[in-house]
């Protein structure tokens, strides 16, 4: 069976430079949403505990269930409270949602400074903290979402000036209805690589951790190492002659004579059939022919293959991103930890 490693020197190499940006691991918090971008929630959230990192973001209440024990503080980006938690904080998206929390229930609020997905709008604000007092939650922090930071720097400049304004009408409304200071976020991990002097209160920064960062010219986002990687076993070996067709769709036709390998990792597990005779390992081995569902073939005879090492080479190949080639990889692939 295919396998994933997961590099911890490399883990806590990229968090120790995350930290430095952000001033300190108390900043941090963990993106771990859709099985931690791939590499395995419970897996990273281990190590994330070890080197000291006290919080988490997640898509869901089952995905904060499962790593509670490992923070203090969980924050889940989309979905209805389930239970109270002293520790799982929910985000409030949009105004009409608010009735829905139970009472009491730990919020933070996502506010919309220009990516126009999740939040409310910037001048629904008093609406929201008089809907969230009627409804006696507890507001915890207020925070945005960049759509550019890796991108246009106009459109991730102007999201900042938004949220800058944002954090002052919060203040005053804050102390209007009575309320504790509240926290401040913005910034993912390009975002956190952009700003040359952070100063909110919390990052939540995911494939920085991860190690797929691409910011080029960015000496710190270059010193990031990518923490998984993936290799795939043999199923069996042939040898083909010059002119002979590989895989479906015959796609693929050797140019000389060969030892082909077929090795036990497809799309069915991950492996994007977009990389179908376009891609070349680490080690300079080709893929020959259409990836399916649970083979592909390259040209090896190696017994086990390191399919890749960096998720950034795959999504080339694929016409993608690394966040997408690293959360295809099905969760029951087995994670290994190397120390
Ligand atoms: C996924 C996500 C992040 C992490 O983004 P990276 O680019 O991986 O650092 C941060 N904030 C929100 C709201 C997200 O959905």
């Amino acid at each position: 069976m295919a396998y994933i490693t997961l590099n911890k020197q490399h883990f806590f190499n990229n968090l120790d430079i995350i930290a430095q940006r952000s001033k300190g691991k108390d900043k941090i918090a963990l993106v771990l949403k859709d099985n931690a971008y791939g590499h395995g929630l419970r897996e990273m959230a281990a190590m994330a505990q070890e080197y000291g990192i006290s919080r988490a973001v997640v898509r869901s209440y089952v995905e904060a269930k499962e790593i509670e024990e490992f923070f203090d503080y969980i924050l889940v980006l989309a979905d209805t409270p389930q239970e109270k938690s002293a520790k799982i904080c929910y985000t409030i998206n949009d105004l009409d949602s608010i009735s829905k929390f139970p009472k009491k229930t730990k919020v933070e609020l996502k506010v919309n400074t220009g990516m126009n997905r999740n939040g409310i709008e910037m001048d629904e604000l008093r609406e929201a903290f008089f809907l969230i007092q009627k409804q006696e939650l507890e507001l915890e922090a207020v925070f945005t979402h960049h759509s550019c930071a890796d991108e246009d720097q106009s459109v991730f400049e102007q999201q900042n000036k938004n949220f800058a304004q944002v954090k002052k009408e919060v203040t005053a409304l804050a102390e209007a209805f009575g309320m504790k200071r509240l926290r401040f976020h913005s910034a993912n991990s390009a975002a956190l690589f952009q700003t040359d002097d952070f100063t909110e209160d919390m990052v939540r920064v995911g494939i920085a951790a991860y190690g797929c960062l691409e910011l080029s010219g960015n000496v710190d986002a270059e010193a990031l190492q990518p923490v998984l990687s993936l290799y795939a076993k043999r199923n069996s070996t042939r040898h083909l002659d010059k002119g002979v067709c590989i895989g479906y769709g015959a796609s693929y036709t050797t140019s000389r004579e060969c030892q082909v390998g077929n090795y036990d990792f497809g799309y069915g597990d991950g492996f994007l059939r977009a990389c179908s005779n376009r891609y070349e390992t680490p080690e300079g081995i080709l893929l020959l022919g259409r990836i399916s569902m649970d083979n592909s073939s390259f040209l090896s005879v190696a017994e086990e293959l390191l399919i890749f090492n960096d998720a950034r080479v795959v999504a080339r190949a694929a016409g993608s991103i690394s966040y997408e080639i690293l959360t295809a990889l099905k969760p029951y692939l087995k994670r290994v930890i190397l120390e």
